[in-house]
């Protein structure tokens, strides 16, 4: 069973994620999306409304999982067994950054990163730039699937 680990902060769920998750079903007998989460990082929405956001998202779509990690992504791919990362990719920034990561998580555990790229109706948005919007009232609606709601 082929399985692919899409590690993130998901603060919150976009609907670039979304996109690279639902285009990666059709690749992989099972897509887990693992919430990193980083005690040093301040985040906008807690763990529990993230987890929520995404399970909803996907709520009628069984080959998607979702579980939460500390730690590094590939010491967690190898407690549950997964072998491959996956990644969206919308920008050289993106290319170079991931790059990097992905030549390291080889290195420390032969796990291989695939890379999707981003929708082009999508390539746009970030979680950043949604908790902007959502800041400041603007309409975050067209950026985030409908289970996200402040
Ligand atoms: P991180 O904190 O690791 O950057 P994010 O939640 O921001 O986590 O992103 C997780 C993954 O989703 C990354 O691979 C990122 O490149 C990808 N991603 C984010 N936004 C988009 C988008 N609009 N289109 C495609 N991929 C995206």
């Amino acid at each position: 069973m082929k399985r692919a680990l899409f590690p993130g902060s998901f603060d919150p769920i976009t609907l670039g994620h979304y996109d690279i998750i639902k285009r990666a079903i059709s690749l992989f007998d099972e897509v887990i999306v693992a919430i990193g989460i980083n005690s040093d990082k301040k985040y906008m929405f807690s763990l529990e409304q993230r987890l929520e956001f995404i399970k909803e998202a996907f709520k009628d779509e069984p080959k998607v999982k979702i579980e939460t990690y500390k730690g590094l992504t590939v010491h967690f791919c190898q407690e549950i067994d997964v072998k491959f990362i996956l990644r969206g990719l919308r920008n050289p920034a993106d290319f170079e950054f991931e790059k990097a990561i992905a030549h390291t998580n080889r290195d420390l555990a032969a796990i291989e990163t695939v890379f999707l790229l981003t929708a082009a109706s999508t390539s746009y948005i970030s979680s950043s730039i949604v908790r902007d919007v959502i800041r400041h009232h603007g309409d975050y609606t067209k950026l985030v699937p409908a289970s996200v709601r402040v």
